[in-house]
């Protein structure tokens, strides 16, 4: 392991590795299997704008489609503040056939906790999608920030509301049979009245007629968020999400740590594959652990299903707190302790 690595990680750059790469060492044949694709054109009844009603505020982040800015919408006489998503202006056709694919799939799910889209831009260049602004942004930027000794950390009652919205949000997205393949910490984002929202639908995958959807080439995989089956068959499934889950479940309780940080990524994949599961995050109660350790079930159908996730966390939250109780099982072994 390298010590000296940001414990932080880069979440764009450090943590995805090359799906090419990653096909060619496991010998995965990267054929979409029976993915059904017949999704409305959802793009017709998202409100259009243009340009002239955009006001571009300051630069928010890069993603994959481009620069994200903050805006300023003006319609009937009022200014909404949005974040607005632009495409690059020299996308490749697969990059403008993506940005439209993740309007109609965005256009087509309606939960508080899922980024919701007010509206598109679609009529000049650069194409717009406009999102509501998330004011207190990505959570591991959010986390991170909090994250004590230099922090002041959260009350615990806040950190089971964020496990709880994740959880919902989640939950919805799995009762529409979305795979969202690439849930973490940096694609949620944070309202300013502390609403979480699962965000960037760039991954994700219509699996309704499926079982599987094997991961097509030069895709970034998020192998620290990747359960056993994923990494080594390329298999997404609501049971690979329910595993990331309990990955952000762990970056939530350890403030924005990297998960398996000062591991290479080839690294991480030969712990994930030996059964090796992250420790506790400090001051974790022991019962959320015993979550986290049940989302990182070896068999897929062992992990609990969204709808039990959410009901555990609403139980915590109705008691007051997540419960400290005695310690849980002790099956497998912890990062940095290898299986013997
Ligand atoms: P993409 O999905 O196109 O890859 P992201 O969603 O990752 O792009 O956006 C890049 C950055 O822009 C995020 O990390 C976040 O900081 C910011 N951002 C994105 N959407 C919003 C939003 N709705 N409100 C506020 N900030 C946002």
């Amino acid at each position: 392991p390298n010590a000296d690595k940001n414990i932080y990680g880069n979440s764009r750059l450090n943590s995805p590795i090359e799906m090419s790469e990653f096909l060619t060492n496991h010998n995965i044949n990267n054929q979409p299997h029976n993915t059904r694709n017949t999704r409305g054109s959802g793009v017709l009844r998202i409100p259009q704008y243009s340009l002239s009603q955009i006001k571009f505020l300051e630069e928010l982040g890069e993603g994959a489609f481009g620069k994200v800015y903050k805006g300023a919408l003006k319609k009937d006489g009022e200014t909404q503040f949005v974040a607005v998503k632009a495409l690059k202006e020299n996308a490749s056709a697969k990059t403008q056939a993506d940005f439209r694919r993740e309007i109609d799939l965005i256009s087509e799910l309606n939960h508080d906790n899922i980024v919701c889209i007010v509206g598109v831009a679609l009529r000049e260049e650069p194409l717009c999608m406009l999102f509501e602004f998330m004011a207190r942004g990505d959570l591991h930027e959010f986390l991170m920030g909090r994250a004590p000794p230099s922090g002041k950390g959260l009350p615990p009652m806040r950190l089971l509301n964020i496990a709880h919205n994740i959880a919902s949000g989640m939950h919805y997205l799995a009762s529409h049979h979305y795979v969202h393949r690439d849930l973490a910490a940096r694609n949620c984002l944070v309202s300013d009245d502390f609403v979480v929202k699962i965000s960037d639908f760039g991954l994700s995958r219509d699996i309704y007629s499926s079982d599987y959807y094997r991961v097509q080439s030069k895709s970034l995989l998020p192998v620290r968020w990747m359960p056993p089956e994923s990494i080594l068959y390329g298999k997404f499934t609501t049971e690979s999400d329910i595993w990331s889950y309990g990955v952000v479940l762990w970056e939530i309780y350890s403030y924005g740590l990297q998960p398996y940080y000062g591991y290479s990524n080839q690294e991480v994949i030969s712990m994930v594959r030996g059964g090796e599961l992250l420790a506790a995050p400090t001051g974790c109660p022991v019962l959320m652990y015993s979550l986290m350790r049940d989302c990182w079930k070896h068999t897929s159908h062992r992990r609990p299903n969204f709808e039990e996730i959410v009901n555990r966390i609403q139980e915590w939250i109705q008691n007051g707190g997540c419960p400290e109780a005695a310690a849980s099982e002790s099956s497998g072994s912890v990062c940095g302790h290898r299986p013997t």
